[in-house]
């Protein structure tokens, strides 16, 4: 561990998708980086589903032997009927997200970022302009706070707090194949997910089934299994894992900064309240926030909350539909809306962010690409544990 008397220029609290992002750009810059993260190693119980949207893959370029490809939503009504949305030039990745988590981290390192694991964040005190870490050697000029949900960099600098979540639990099948894996299976269900939704993804080794529920309301993993099992025969696959955790559902925290700390991703609330998609914003604005720190202490930049705070997002759309969802409408009245094409046009846009595929049926969308030789309609890889 580096001696207290020479401090590194950044310290990063998380090695997760914002940390690992800002710990890679902050060394690829020429600061010295050390992250901190409680895990014992990168990739550690893994509490998120996964799935990158568009925007997310375009940020960070992924290897695509950890990531399968999905172009489809197919989005289920309480009364089971449902509606296929695709994009042309849009895509999910699901991942093996254990494995692109140990792939970030080899990255940062890779560019001269230390990672230390075991080794949690305790609170740290200012002495001359540099910040001392409690019941850790290390000190540092800047810290950036990347540790989530329920940020312990928040808490100790005296910064805002998230305060409304969504509870999101899934389980992993291997061998689950009546997944139709070219779709993302989304369930609408006020009974089954009020304040949210259900979900059944195909990733590159495993499947995940699981659901959120809207601010303070538990999940019920066993009854969603139980409705959707008709569906998907979840009985005739093995169970290998369980994830679960809580999405920041209240938009960013505030304030998100002080002098010479700033919170990133789940910490700083970064999260859409709609979709609880954080990975996006985390890579984004992970690699803005280093970016920044290092034209800050490089070369007398603006401090770093100022030179981001115009590229935050309001998320005022996005809180809009939080209140509608937390209302949880009626199953009818969702079966209703779903065979009416303003829902459709509106969960066109929440999936996909544009028009689907001027009169192509996914049928013949597939068809197209196929004929083009798209490699998703390639075998795809299979992934050794620890690749
Ligand atoms: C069930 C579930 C499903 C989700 N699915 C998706 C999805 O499919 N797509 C999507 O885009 N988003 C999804 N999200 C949201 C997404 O996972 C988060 O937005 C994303 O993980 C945020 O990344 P982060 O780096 O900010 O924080 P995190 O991934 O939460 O990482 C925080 C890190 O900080 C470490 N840490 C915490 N406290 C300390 C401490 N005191 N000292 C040292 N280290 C500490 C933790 O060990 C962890 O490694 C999901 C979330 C949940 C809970």
């Amino acid at each position: 561990m580096q001696e207290t008397a020479r401090p590194y220029d950044l310290v990063i609290v998380g090695a997760s998708f914002a940390g690992l992002v800002a710990a890679r750009t902050a060394a690829m810059r020429g600061l010295s980086v050390a992250v901190l993260d409680a895990k014992p190693e990168a990739g550690h119980r893994v509490a998120t589903t996964g799935v990158l949207v568009k925007e997310a893959a375009d940020e960070i370029d992924i290897p695509h032997t950890l990531t399968r490809r999905v172009h489809g939503v197919r989005l289920y009504a309480p009364s089971r009927r449902s509606i296929d949305l695709f994009a042309p030039g849009s895509f999910f990745l699901t991942t093996d997200t254990a494995n692109v988590l140990r792939w970030l981290a080899n990255e940062a390192m890779r560019a001269g970022a230390k990672i230390l694991y075991r080794a949690r964040f305790e609170g740290a005190s200012r002495e001359a302009g540099v910040f001392r870490f409690h019941g850790l050697n290390i000190a540092a000029r800047y810290i950036l706070g990347a540790d989530g949900a329920r940020s312990a960099v928040a808490r100790a600098f005296g910064l805002g707090r998230n305060t409304r979540f969504l509870t999101g639990i899934e389980v992993e099948y291997e061998g689950l194949t009546r997944a139709d894996p070219r779709f993302l299976h989304c369930f609408l269900d006020s009974k089954l997910a009020p304040g949210y939704l259900g979900w059944v993804a195909a990733g590159p080794s495993v499947t995940q089934a699981g659901l959120a529920v809207g601010p303070g309301r538990r999940p019920d993993l066993k009854r969603f299994l139980a409705a959707t099992e008709p569906v998907f025969g979840y009985s005739e696959a093995r169970a290998v894992e369980r994830r679960s955790g809580r999405i920041p559902a209240g938009g960013l925290v505030s304030p998100w900064s002080t002098d010479g700390v700033m919170l990133v991703g789940d910490a700083a609330g970064q999260v859409s309240p709609a979709t609880g998609g954080g990975i996006k914003l985390a890579f984004e604005l992970g690699r803005r926030s280093a970016q920044l720190i290092a034209d800050h202490l490089q070369d007398l930049g603006a401090p770093p909350p100022v030179a981001l705070a115009p590229e935050l997002p309001a998320f005022a759309a996005k809180k809009l539909m939080r209140t509608a969802l937390d209302m949880a409408p009626p199953n009818p009245l969702i079966d209703l809306a779903l065979a009416l094409p303003p829902m459709r046009w509106l969960a066109q846009h929440v999936y996909f962010h544009r028009r689907g595929g001027k009169g192509l049926s996914f049928a013949e969308f597939e068809a197209k690409l196929m004929r083009n030789g798209a490699a998703e309609t390639r075998p795809q890889p299979t992934l050794s544990p620890g690749a």
